[in-house]
């Protein structure tokens, strides 16, 4: 495989942006080697600027549901940009996007658009602090919710919960208003309730746990934490970035049966434009301005493109629901992985999956593996062996997400042949002893 393009490229932006890039990830820090640049997609597939093509399993991290470059969301796109493409008014696309959503998420009975993922939960914070008039927040262990300071935490040597900046720059007053518990464990939950339950404004949860490896929570425990949150007066806020309208339409929160106070969107709501949403019951998102005392603008909010395709992604969802298939899919997938694993190596191996979200996971030989729901039980081996198989893969035409702990994303271009091509590069890569010889 060629790769001298894509290596001038990033010679020359290592020189502009920090680390080369516009997001960490992309740097291929967790993998190593050079990043590939892109330049074109479609369906299933991307390609470099070397001529390379892959079968893309990362999928812009999410939210391209019904693969790149859709028709129907191309078209809509393309009709909006024709009409002029930001108007920093009232507008009617805004408008169908948001009465498509209420519509269809009872839950959300009020929608405000932003641009990223982050900003959402950053605004649904500031809203849940000022409806209950309380300053902390609960988040979990495992969990991301965007660049937010109050999010940007990891577990600190001190108390169980509470956490240190997990970032410079992030100040010690502003850890400090988070609280932080670990996931699947409803007595360290009870203990962090009964001493801080009163203090906390929300408790922010990834209902299914997608960006530290996919980390499925049992119900019992989603529906404890509710009810401990509900009991002490401290809103629940569900972060369905990853999994709103991915998961199901109504994402997690349709699948549990669980109401949450705010939720957070992000990826798929803007089919692959820059878009982000927080929603939630009518007297909390009325706080919000120019409706109440809780500031929060946007110049860009909303931008008609970015509606535009939002709104062809959603209502295709609704009209052509693709989530029966993308599960036979992903089952699939996991299955043949699994088979291959079992058949050529002595690894512990599975594939966690929920939905159209996978995760191969490695553990070491002969080593019971059962559903990993926390990072702390992540296996030791797993991201060394995970380094192995991103490049083998890579070198045979496959493109995962360039790290142990992102997932893997499907969409409705996959077809068949895709998953049948990954499961042989698979093999072959396992064959050729690669995840055996991979050092620490
Ligand atoms: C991606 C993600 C975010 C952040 O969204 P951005 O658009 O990257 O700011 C927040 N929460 C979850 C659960 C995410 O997956």
């Amino acid at each position: 495989m060629k790769t001298q393009r894509s290596a001038e490229l990033w010679e020359r932006a290592l020189r502009v942006a920090p680390g080369g890039v516009h997001s960490p990830v992309r740097a291929f820090r967790g993998v190593g080697g050079t990043p590939r640049f892109m330049n074109a997609a479609h369906g299933a597939e991307i390609t470099d600027v070397d001529g390379n093509r892959y079968v893309d399993w990362c999928m812009a991290w999410g939210p391209l549901i019904f693969g790149h470059a859709e028709p129907q969301v191309h078209a809509a796109a393309r009709d909006a940009l024709a009409s002029g493409w930001s108007y920093g008014t009232a507008d009617t696309r805004s408008l169908e996007l948001a009465e498509l959503i209420t519509t269809h998420v009872p839950w959300v009975r009020r929608i405000r658009f932003v641009n990223s993922g982050t900003e959402a939960v950053m605004s649904a914070l500031r809203v849940a602090r000022a409806a209950t008039g309380r300053d902390r927040v609960l988040k979990f262990a495992g969990c991301y919710h965007g660049h937010v300071d109050a999010m940007l935490v990891r577990a600190g040597s001190g108390l169980a919960e509470q956490p240190e900046p997990d970032s410079a720059g992030i100040s010690t007053d502003t850890a400090h208003a988070t609280l932080m518990a670990p996931l699947d464990d409803p007595a360290a939950l009870d203990a962090v309730f009964q001493r801080h339950g009163r203090e906390l404004a929300a408790v922010v949860i990834e209902p299914l746990p997608a960006n530290n490896g996919l980390l499925p929570q049992r119900t019992e425990f989603l529906q404890h934490l509710v009810a401990r949150a509900r009991a002490c007066g401290t809103l629940v806020i569900f972060d369905e970035v990853i999994s709103g309208f991915r998961i199901a339409f109504g994402g997690m929160a349709e699948v549990l049966g669980i109401e949450p106070d705010l939720v957070t969107y992000g990826k798929v709501i803007g089919g692959g434009f820059p878009v982000g949403a927080y929603g939630g019951r009518a007297e909390l998102m009325e706080l919000v301005a120019p409706a109440g005392p809780v500031y929060q603008a946007g110049t860009l909010s909303a931008n008609p493109v970015a509606m535009a395709a939002g709104f062809a992604t959603l209502h295709r969802l609704l009209r052509d629901p693709p989530y029966a298939l993308l599960e036979e899919r992903a089952a699939q997938l996991a299955a043949r992985l699994e088979a291959i694993m079992a058949a050529h190596s002595p690894r512990a191996f599975r594939v966690q999956r929920f939905g159209s979200l996978f995760w191969p996971v490695f553990g070491a030989a002969g080593e019971a593996l059962e559903t990993v729901r926390a990072p702390e039980r992540i296996p030791q081996g797993h991201a060394a062996a995970f380094r192995g198989l991103f490049h083998a893969l890579l070198e045979r035409g496959h493109y995962l997400a360039p790290s142990a702990f992102e997932v893997g994303f499907l969409s409705t271009a996959h077809e068949p042949e895709h998953i049948e091509s990954l499961a042989r590069a698979f093999e072959a890569a396992v064959r050729a002893g690669i995840l055996e010889n991979v050092s620490r």
